[in-house]
This record gives structure tokens, sequence and C-alpha cells, in this order.
């Protein structure tokens, strides 16, 4: 795990969206708990996720006054989780941390988490104990995501552990040589396997700023992190069906057994017409969730880079894996 020089480098990588209210105050506190880690070499990789505020000029500010920190900008705004990792791509470290920049995550938890992977832990998740501003809705609908994905998905998550963690190189190196675009990174760190530990922590609220989690946005990445690791609801559709089907025998025998025995006559409109409308609303919610995996796979096809910069650090070196290489494109504004 040691670097060339004998010393350890931990990377921090922080995406950045329109967080020009509250990013300094990050940095100085980011920077003061870094300070005390002893015997450790540590830079800051700022990914500003083509923020329309101050935010770029800020990051470009403290880059011109500190030698560790370096600020890559993507030409527009691509979302938290390519943004991070493109933040993985440039962290070239021993370890690399990512954390919010909006001080949700607390920079004083950072000594522990260093601590945990000094010991030899690959990934050190810390896992949110209380969101202090977040509103009922939110943290129902954050424990309905990790039920529902938990009781679906081929791998687990552990509930509150959301982009706070520390990742050592291995680990790092293995998510990138991961190519899907729609990426939900918690799940791909915990397919990708390795020893972890969870350190607790109780967020702040935001002190400046607001979050750019809409409910909208946070139902897409809930799909996107459901339909990635698993494959659970397309199999739900094949027994609905064959369900539905012998439901539909069972009735089809009943009707004969009434007519032939009882001289029924055919009644029931009502119950016919449910019968339709029921079977066709469970076609079409099927039919769509077909159509949901059909999309990641033409997107997948597609092998689009996954980000641009529209500014990179002068002495960046090339993405670190080759699997990565092709999501690049290393060109300067
Ligand atoms: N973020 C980003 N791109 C986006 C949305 C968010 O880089 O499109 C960053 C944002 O600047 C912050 C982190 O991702 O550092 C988490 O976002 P936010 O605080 O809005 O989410 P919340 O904490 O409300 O879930
Ligand atoms: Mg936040």
């Amino acid at each position: 795990m040691r670097s060339t020089y004998g010393v350890l480098h931990l990377c921090v990588v922080a995406p950045c969206y329109n967080e020009g209210a509250v990013i300094e105050s990050f940095y100085v506190e980011l920077t003061a708990a870094l300070s005390s880690l002893e015997c450790i070499r540590t830079s800051i990789v700022f990914v500003d996720d083509g923020s329309s505020d101050a935010t770029l000029q800020i990051l470009n500010r403290i880059a011109e006054k500190d030698a560790t920190v370096q600020v890559l900008s993507l030409s527009r705004n691509f979302g938290h989780q390519i943004a991070l990792t493109a933040g993985l791509d440039f962290a070239d470290a021993d370890a690399v941390l990512i954390m919010d920049s909006d001080l949700q995550h607390p920079p004083k938890l950072i000594p522990q988490m260093v601590r945990h992977w000094l010991e030899g832990y690959h990934v050190v998740l810390g896992v949110r104990r209380e969101a202090a501003d977040a509103s009922f809705l939110k943290r129902r609908t954050s424990a309905g995501f990790y039920a529902l994905f938990n009781l679906l998905g081929d791998v687990k998550l552990v509930a509150g552990a959301a982009d706070f963690c520390l990742l050592s190189r291995p680990v790092r190196d293995a998510l990138l040589r991961m190519p899907e675009r729609h990426r939900v990174l918690r799940g791909m760190i915990s397919w990708v396997g390795f020893s972890r530990v969870t350190v607790p922590y109780d967020a702040a609220a935001r002190p400046a700023g607001e979050s750019k989690y809409t409910l909208a946005r946070m139902w897409r990445m809930a799909v996107d992190a459901v339909l990635s690791f698993s494959s659970a609801p397309i199999r739900m559709a094949l027994r609905a069906g064959l369900g539905v089907l012998l439901l539909a025998f069972a009735y089809f025998a009943y009707t004969i057994y009434t007519v032939l025995f009882n001289g029924a006559t055919v009644k029931g409109w009502a119950s016919i017409v449910t019968l339709i409308l029921a079977l066709g609303g469970a076609q079409l919610v099927f039919i769509g969730l077909i159509g949901e995996y059909l999309g990641r796979v033409y997107e997948e096809g597609k092998r689009r880079p996954l980000y641009f910069l529209k500014q990179r650090p002068e002495a960046a070196a090339k993405p670190a894996t080759e699997a990565s290489y092709w999501s690049h494109v290393s060109s300067k504004s």
C-alpha cells in the first residue's frame, strides 16, 4: 500500500455544484482536519459539476494559493455520481476519501476513518445516524429506498451510507474498471467487495445553499439503483404473469362449471371488465419495466464518454486505469 516515497498519500474528492456560499468554509474545515493527520501526505480534488454560480472561481482562487488542491471542471452539470467518478479518475493516491462539499459530511471524522484504513480496511463507510435538516418525507423515502433495495438488490447497502467514504487504491481502481453509465457508487462499492468497516456520524444541517437532490432526482437515483443491481423486477413480471394466467384458468373452469351444472347464464359484465383492466394494467407495468432494462442496454451500448472536462489541473496524470481512459476528453478549455 506504500507509495513511491514511503509516505502514504490520501486524496479527498469533493464534488461541488453551486456551492459558492459554503465552499470556502468547507475548505477551511477540511484543511484543518487534514493537517491533524501525521505522516500522511494529503491532497484535495475539487470537481466543479458545471456550477452556474461563483463556485469555480472560488475553487480556482483556492488552488492558486494551495498547491495540494486540484480543480476539475465538468463541461456541464453531469450529476453527483459522475462528478465523483471524474474525481476518482484523477485522485491517484493510496486512498481516496469522497465527501460532499456542503459540510454535511463532517471533516472531523476523517482522522478516525484514516485510522481504520491504516488498520487494513479497504472501505471505510461514514454512516449517517440522523440528518439534522432532513424533512420527514426525505427520511421516510430514504428508509424506504434502503429497505426496497436490500429486498430486491443482488448486493446489500448499509442504510445511511451515502457517498461519504474512504476507499483504498485497489477499491478505487476496481470502481474505475466499471464503465457503466447509470452509476450508483454506493451500490458499486458494495458490489466490488473488500474488507469494510462503518463509522457512524450525525449529519449537520446545511450551513448555506440548498439541496440539489429534489424528489425527482432521488426517484431517478432509486430507480437507477434498483435496476442496476437487480433483475428481480423483471423476474417478478414472469411470476406475476404466470400467477395471473393460473387465476384465469381457474376462473374459466369455474365459469364452465356454473354453466353446465347451475345452468347460470352469463352475467358478470363488471367482473369481465375488471379482469380486462387488471390484465391490461399488469401488462403495461411490465412492458414498462422491460422498457427500462432495454433502455439501459441501449445506453450502455452507445458507450459514450461519461463526462467532458472544460478545465483540468496542469500537472494531472492521465486517468489511472485503462478501462476509464475512454471516458475522458483530456482537452483544456
Ligand atoms: N452535487 C453535484 N452535482 C449535482 C448535485 C449535487 O456535484 O448535480 C454535489 C453537491 O455540491 C454536494 C453533494 O453533491 O457536495 C451532495 O448534494 P446535496 O447536498 O445537494 O444532496 P443532499 O445532501 O441534500 O442529499
Ligand atoms: Mg447535502
